[in-house]
């Protein structure tokens, strides 16, 4: 059985100009925070933002070991973001 929530691009983006870093793993995105954009030296990822996106991440393995996903289990396809504004979910489909 498949995972519920499968993540399947993370990458840190920058608030200020727009630039996406290469794709990370997520848990390892820590070592973003307080480093300069290399575009246009902004603050690429606050310590608010890592922790967001850890909290999520942790939502996700608790929903993983709850629920399994199979071929007809409907799926969508979202970006969550975490930013100064807190965390955000938005449609793409
Ligand atoms: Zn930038």
């Amino acid at each position: 059985m498949a995972k519920a929530i499968k993540i399947e691009e993370s990458n840190i983006k920058c608030d200020h100009c727009g630039y996406k870093s290469p794709r990370i793993i997520p848990r390892q995105a820590k070592r973003y925070i307080n480093k300069p954009c290399p575009v246009c030296g902004h603050n690429l990822l606050t310590r608010r933002e890592y922790l967001g996106a850890i909290g999520f991440l942790f939502i996700v393995d608790i929903v993983n070991l709850l629920f399994k996903a199979d071929e007809n289990t409907y799926c969508k396809k979202v970006v969550v973001t975490s930013d100064k504004s807190g965390l955000s979910i938005k449609d793409v489909d």
